[in-house]
């Protein structure tokens, strides 16, 4: 889960309101679909609209609840133009009376949707989240040193190697070492220094994935340098790039987060399978809800699509496959009007990340009705 929004998903999560009150909106705004302001203010209607249609049902304090959550989600997108800019794709929207109100961009659409219930709908959001969004470029030449971040579908050029490198040589008394032809001592000290700072950079911004640009010489011993973190941060290698325009740096980049992806979702599965073959898991959709119940699940996995029917405990919150008789207390587990919604929140608010399975592996999870589970131990 990346480091930036995992502890507002955590707090979301946790949101359980008597009243059913808490209102979830994502908003698709590819610019294929959401081309200009007016597709996104007709858009917007109609997303309040089904909300103000949902609110009929309530009366009392839970309808002034409700409204006030509808009337912050009208004001926030009257207010704000939410494309700004080719990279946001979408939008989340929480809002919970007075009390809660958060608008996230996201740089991948997650669709349309609008929902009120007892929990927020975080599923989108959290499987955004758990994907790679983040890669740090570490451009390394013999007299070349740039560090750039990729996030969120944008390239930021963070460091200027070159001129940090420079004024250290100044400062230490190297001017002079400017005017002549690099040595290999000097090469070798300049990669030194790119790979310090980058190392820096990639501590400071919470570790994300590490890629390589440079000649397979100049990369191997940047490798070689890099400390052991850093050094397992590395997912790719790119070869020199001074031929590189901005566009292809950035599909090169998101070419290897997706590859990257796909290599962390197999390993998921593998573990996934390696614990239903030990026995620490029983198979089965209810094996998956009760451990996510009894906090044991560290990453729930979810086929792509609406998930199947999810029943809980009214007392304990205990979740369940079935209509049947809890447990814990005796009360009566029925089916929960969010579904797999509810499991999802119940997850993340127990320390779970989320990740949704890609196209290809969309039949893997089949035996547990698309909902698998890896847990801690
Ligand atoms: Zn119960």
């Amino acid at each position: 889960m990346s480091t930036f929004t995992s502890p507002l998903l955590q707090t979301l999560a946790q949101v359980n309101d008597e009243d059913d009150a808490a209102i979830s909106v994502y908003l698709d705004l590819d610019p294929s679909v959401t081309p200009t302001r007016a597709d996104m203010a007709s858009r917007v209607r109609s997303a309040v609209d089904r909300l103000e249609t949902a609110s009929d049902r309530r009366s009392g304090e839970a309808k002034r609840t409700f409204e006030d959550g509808v009337d912050r989600v009208h004001r926030f997108l009257g207010e704000q133009d939410l494309r700004g800019g080719a990279e946001v794709h979408g939008a989340a929207l929480f809002a919970l009376g007075c009390e809660v109100f958060e608008a996230l961009p996201l740089w991948r659409s997650a669709g349309d949707a609008v929902t009120a219930g007892g929990r927020f709908a975080l599923r989108r959001l959290a499987v955004e989240d758990a994907r790679t969004s983040q890669v740090l470029l570490v451009i390394a030449g013999r007299e070349l040193g740039r560090v750039v971040l990729l996030r969120d579908g944008r390239l930021i050029e963070l460091v200027d190697a070159d001129q940090e490198i420079e004024n250290r040589h100044h400062q230490g008394g190297w001017a002079a070492s400017k005017l002549q032809r690099y040595t290999d001592r000097q090469a070798e000290l300049h990669l030194a220094a790119v790979v310090e700072i980058a190392e820096r950079t990639h501590a400071r911004l919470g570790q994300p994935p590490i890629v390589l640009a440079g000649t397979a010489e100049n990369s191997a011993v940047m490798r070689g340098r890099l400390g052991q973190e850093a050094s397992a941060a590395v997912i790719g290698e790119l070869p020199n790039m001074r031929d590189f325009d901005e566009a292809s740096v950035l599909r090169e980049l998101t070419a290897i987060a997706e590859r990257h992806d796909g290599e962390r979702e197999r390993a998921m599965l593998e573990r996934h399978a390696e614990q239903l073959g030990r026995g620490e898991l029983a198979e089965g959709l209810d094996a998956a809800l009760i451990a996510i119940s009894e906090s044991r699940v560290q990453t729930l996995l979810l086929a792509p699509g609406p998930g199947p029917e999810v029943c809980a405990c009214p007392q304990c919150g205990r979740l369940s496959d079935r209509v049947q008789v809890c447990p814990l207390d005796g009360s009566f587990i029925v089916v929960e009007p969010m579904g797999l919604e509810l499991a999802v929140a119940e997850a993340i608010s127990r320390g779970a990340d989320v990740w949704q399975l890609s196209d290809a592996n969309r039949d893997a999870l089949a035996a547990s009705a698309g909902v698998g589970v890896i847990t801690r131990y």
